[in-house]
């Protein structure tokens, strides 16, 4: 919130307390984004449970690529190995040919089978119900030692598949939050997500994630974002920055722009 609309008890907080009082208002700041975009976009549902298994496999498939061609290689490989026990037995240069259009084929072949044999070998079979039941920690303690498995990976198969409250930072969510003012501009997407875990409000982490993942694709795109449509401009740093600076340009260079 901005300076202006700050109440007397959070201008003492911020003589007394800086850090707590900056955690407040970006805590603020986030629930109003929360329904700002969900007043812009609609409030996302959760489409309901999916096989946690299958969801892990496809966020590994979906690194450093996009939607369309991790969906073509997830079904490629369904189609030449129905089963996750073939997979796991199988030679990753099998694999790796049933999924090459998601790129990194021979890196990603490896991972899957080695998470499908780990998995044989230490959860008893390809079921991975068990993992609904973990917060992020404990999932990233059994699992985060597994290549290809990380804080990422481990929060999207959480929220998409088992529907827990978990916020996963993508690459539109990284780089919105950052343009926010919400984590440093430097902030990396593992520092960024446990930030983002403290400030998105309980129950929303689906919509959030959701609609900024809508917003990324359709105005705050990575490349000249479109502030003046966008619903967050009020709060948004990047925004704010961008206005001071094309006035500091107007002052300095009159006549410049009109
Ligand atoms: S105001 Fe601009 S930079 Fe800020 S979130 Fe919206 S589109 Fe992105």
């Amino acid at each position: 919130m901005s300076r202006e609309t700050r109440t007397d008890a959070q201008l003492t907080l911020q003589r007394e307390n800086p850090a707590e009082a900056d955690f407040q208002e970006k805590r603020q700041r986030t629930a109003w984004y929360v329904r700002k975009l969900e007043e812009h976009f609609g409030e996302p549902v959760w489409k309901g449970r999916r096989s946690p298994v299958d969801s892990l496999i496809k966020t590994v498939l979906s690194q450093s690529t996009n939607d369309r061609n991790r969906d073509r290689a997830y079904d490629e490989l369904r189609r030449r190995f129905p089963t996750w026990a073939e997979v796991a037995a199988a030679d990753p240069q099998d694999i790796a040919e049933a999924i090459r259009v998601a790129g990194l084929a021979n890196q990603k072949s490896v991972r899957i089978r080695d998470i499908l044999r780990w998995l044989a070998q230490h959860n008893g079979g390809f079921e991975l119900d068990n993992l609904c039941e973990m917060d992020i920690q404990q999932a990233l303690e059994w699992l985060g030692h597994l290549k290809g498995i990380g804080v990422k990976t481990l929060a999207v198969v959480l929220m998409f598949a088992c529907g827990r409250d978990v916020f996963p930072v993508d690459t539109h969510v990284h780089r919105i939050v950052r343009r926010l003012g919400l984590v440093p501009e430097n902030a990396d997407p593992v520092k960024t997500f446990w930030q983002m875990a403290k400030l998105v409000p309980p129950g929303k982490s689906y919509s959030f994630h959701m609609n900024l993942l809508k917003l990324g694709r359709t105005i705050c795109k990575a490349r000249n974002p479109d502030c003046q449509a966008c619903p967050l401009r009020q709060n948004c740093q990047y925004f704010a920055q961008s206005a001071a600076a094309l006035r500091q340009d107007k002052i300095s260079q009159p006549g410049k722009n009109t």
